[in-house]
């Protein structure tokens, strides 16, 4: 894809075009920008550029008059329409959403991160990173100095701002360091919570974004039985095990119940599919304009000439799994591991190889590995992984994902 593209600027500030017109110019994209908004527009219309990045209030034409008449021209439909706006309200970046802009900066903007942002809004692009990519139980030292010690915690975030995080293990804890040190302002988010398992929960309590009022989190996962979500995180912060009551979360913090089910955020549909693991545990397939991703753990698949095997339950996973982009998945040994590890819940390369195989996964991400395995040992589980895939004539690539490594899907 190309990298270089065309911006036309329209702000009465004209120490801001200044300011963006360099920053973007620095990057090789070309740059036209007008101060007089009902100039520009006739400017836009003629030389069709590949983003406009547009003030709110300004005299003449306000950037939503500018942004409804340019979603109407036919033609423009892929024309990214950015705002740049020193409102930080969120009915005013609702309402440009709402008339069809692509993306909504506050001002003063992070001249840092800026130009990697705009791309990732040009491009369209989902950008996946993991925090925590162990099972069971954290590890620090020296054997996981490579992959990381964490527990399972991974996140996408979305063009237009929307932000998921898949599990609450020790990773979320590096997240949260992380979203303080981006002073990311204002957080709206979703919690997906696969199952409450420790390695999957625990940390919860230790994400800072909850104590910080005016950040909004919507936690979801499966219930057990009478045992709402609610029930299942709040009983690990009584008393005895957690000084902090839920009661105390500063940030609106609500909790769903998930059952198999699909729901929409906004353009993002969100499937669900109960997994093969002791208890209630959830797998997720997300749905973003052309692009998959799935996060599947933990999981346990048998082998064909097991007496568990079931193809029903296989059948119904390729399926859900089907031509995902991405597959984060429960890799957590290797097959001869699994000889002596059958119904703990959890899966073999040979297995999860033939599952991306099976499903047309674009990539593969092995996830949730064993405590007792080294950086070496998930190495070596990378490894036999390609082989496998390699044998089947796969077209799915392979990654071992390190913690705070990130991905585009
Ligand atoms: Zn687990
Ligand atoms: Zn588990």
């Amino acid at each position: 894809m190309e990298n270089n593209y065309s911006f036309y600027i329209v702000d009465d500030d004209p120490i801001l075009i200044q300011l963006l017109a360099k920053l973007l110019e620095s990057k090789g994209h070309r740059v036209m920008h007008n101060s007089s908004s009902v100039a520009a527009l006739a400017e836009i219309l003629e030389n069709k550029p590949d983003c406009v990045i547009l003030d709110i209030m300004m005299p003449g034409l306000d950037g939503f008059e500018i942004c409804k008449r340019l979603r109407k021209e036919s033609g423009f439909d892929k024309v990214k329409i950015v705002f740049v706006s020193g409102k930080p309200y969120d009915f005013d970046r609702n309402q440009a959403f709402s008339f069809g802009a692509d993306g909504y900066f506050i001002k003063p903007i992070d001249v840092k991160t800026f130009p990697d942002q705009i791309l990732r809004i040009i491009n369209d692009n989902i950008d996946l990173a993991f925090w925590g990519v162990r099972g069971t139980l954290p590890v620090p030292g020296a054997g996981s100095i490579k992959y990381g010690g964490n527990t399972s915690c991974v996140t996408l975030k979305f063009p237009k701002g929307e932000f998921f995080i898949f599990d609450a293990g020790t990773g979320i804890k590096c997240l949260s360091d992380h979203l303080l040190k981006s002073k990311v302002g204002k957080i709206d988010g979703k919690i997906f919570i696969s199952h409450p398992h420790w390695d999957h929960i625990n940390a919860l309590q230790f994400f800072v974004p909850f104590y910080i009022q005016g950040n909004e989190f919507q936690v979801c996962g499966p219930a057990h039985g009478d045992l709402t979500m609610r029930e299942i995180i709040s009983s690990q912060m009584e008393g005895v095990h957690f000084p902090i009551k839920i009661k105390e979360f500063a940030a609106r913090v609500y909790f769903s119940d998930l059952k198999e089910e699909s729901f929409d955020v906004g353009s993002i549909v969100v499937k669900t599919m109960l997994l093969n693991h002791p208890g209630n545990c959830l797998g997720y397939r997300i749905e973003y304009k052309d692009r998959i991703f799935c996060y599947i753990t933990d999981n346990e698949l048998y082998p064909e000439d097991s007496r568990f095997y079931n193809k029903t339950y296989l059948t119904k996973l390729i399926n859900f799994i089907q031509g995902a982009n991405a597959l984060v998945t429960d890799c957590t040994y290797t097959d001869e591991e699994y000889k002596s590890k059958v119904s703990y819940g959890h899966s073999s390369v040979t297995q999860v190889a033939e599952l991306a195989h099976k499903a047309n996964v674009e990539a593969l991400y092995l996830f949730h590995h064993d405590p007792d395995q080294s950086d070496q040992d998930i190495e070596k589980k990378w490894e036999m992984t390609r082989q496998v895939l390699k044998d089947l004539g796969s077209k799915t690539i392979c990654i071992a994902p390190m913690e705070q490594q990130t991905f585009i899907v």
